[in-house]
């Protein structure tokens, strides 16, 4: 473990994607940051569906972190394809990455590292006191704690901010294939309660991943309801061992009281879906440095709450085509008629245009559901 320093600005408890970014922004206002671990080393991995969308790539680079140098693979849209149909929407002008986590994870801790963070790898927080945190029977002073220790925190209950928090829970597990990707695009498959997402993340790499609400639904039996990707997929060598995670939709009603605010999904999530979770963090870890430097820390709720209305309204209609499979059959049908509605319901997912354009493109699509054209 590094040197432990005595007292410190910012105490960040997880050095997952939360806990870096939220420490690269507050050492980027100044901040004297100390991230604990409880990992014993770095690169961490995780299941996840790997994609970076442009807006998670933006929020990223408003960090100072430009993930143009690593490895990755750009993706030029989203296809859906189920029922017999496909179609796809590019992301206009800009493109997003696919990337391994481990890739990610390891830039992060180099950004971090650069700027003068003290990350303490195999330091997990057993305590947290008023303005200290204890970490193996010896307390750190700070002003602040980041609570950015995952869907299970610890954190957030010590804090107690997990009373009135509503959870539902879905279940992700990916492993990745030596294959040369096939589509420029990340590619969702829907089926009957359960979606496949393959997403190019190398020259010779996909990750593909199952969500379902299924704990028990491995991704073997979920690839055989999928014959033409099964098939695409056979003959290539898995690259890694299957590994599962919880998709959850969780909502707080407060993510920060005194000095302990938290960030990632410690702090509520979206599902899997919408591949949102990465850039919440960024844009979390971004407003709690400004409220923080501004000293007016109660800023990083309103702009937490903001942060997450666009990402949750969206998770919610996708999740309907989960729960529903006529709505799913008609929707993606009428998607292939109109492929430029796909586009709109996509830019706005994205933050390319605002939430209140999403009325139009609802009647469009409910028109073409309703009368075929
Ligand atoms: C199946 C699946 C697919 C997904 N696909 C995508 C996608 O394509 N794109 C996207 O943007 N998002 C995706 N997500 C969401 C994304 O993976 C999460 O939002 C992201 O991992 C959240 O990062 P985090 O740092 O908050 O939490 P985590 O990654 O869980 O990190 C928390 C860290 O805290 C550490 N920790 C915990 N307790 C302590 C303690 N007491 N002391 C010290 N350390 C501690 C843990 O070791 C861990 O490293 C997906 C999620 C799932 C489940």
């Amino acid at each position: 473990m590094a040197a432990v320093p005595g007292e410190t600005d910012l105490f960040v408890v997880g050095g997952g994607p939360a806990g870096l970014a939220a420490a690269i922004a507050a050492r980027n206002k100044g901040l004297r940051v100390v991230v604990a671990e409880s990992a014993r080393e770095g690169p961490i991995d995780k299941a996840c569906g790997e994609g970076l969308m442009p807006d998670s790539l933006a929020a990223l680079s408003r960090l100072g972190v430009g993930a143009g140098a690593c490895p990755g693979y750009p993706v030029a849209g989203i296809r859906f394809l189920g029922e017999g149909h496909s179609v796809e929407a590019r992301f206009g002008g800009c493109c997003g990455l696919g990337i391994r986590r481990t890739a990610l994870h390891q830039l992060l801790v180099r950004h971090a590292l650069d700027r003068g963070v003290s990350i303490l790898w195999g330091a997990t927080v057993r305590r947290l006191a008023h303005d200290a945190v204890e970490l193996d029977g010896r307390g750190i002073r700070c002003r602040w704690i980041a609570g950015a220790d995952g869907g299970n925190s610890t954190v957030r209950r010590w804090a107690g901010l997990d009373a009135g928090m509503c959870e539902k829970r879905r279940y992700g597990f990916r492993r990745h294939y030596a294959l040369e990707p096939w589509a420029e695009f990340m590619e969702i498959h829907w089926g009957e309660s359960c979606q496949v997402y393959v997403t190019p993340v190398a020259e010779k790499e996909v990750c593909v991943a199952v969500i379902s609400r299924d704990p028990k639904l491995r991704l073997d039996e979920t690839l055989s309801r999928f014959p033409d990707l099964s098939a695409r997929l056979a003959p290539a060598p898995v690259t890694t061992r299957e590994r599962g995670a919880v998709s959850a939709t969780r909502t707080l009603p407060r993510v920060c009281t005194n000095n302990v605010f938290l960030i990632g999904d410690a702090s509520g999530s979206v599902d899997a879906i919408t591949g949102q979770g990465l850039c919440l963090a960024f844009e979390q870890a971004a407003a709690l440095a400004d409220a923080l430097v501004r000293g007016e820390p109660h800023l990083y709720q309103d702009a937490h709450n903001r942060i997450r209305r666009r990402p949750a309204l969206m998770a919610g209609l996708m999740l309907l085509l989960d729960n529903r499979g006529w709505l799913r059959r008609r929707t993606l049908s009428a998607f292939a008629l109109r492929p430029a509605v796909f586009g709109q319901m996509l830019a706005t997912h994205l933050g390319f245009v605002p939430v209140t354009r999403l009325a139009g493109s609802m009647m469009a699509l409910g028109w073409t559901m309703v009368f075929g054209v």
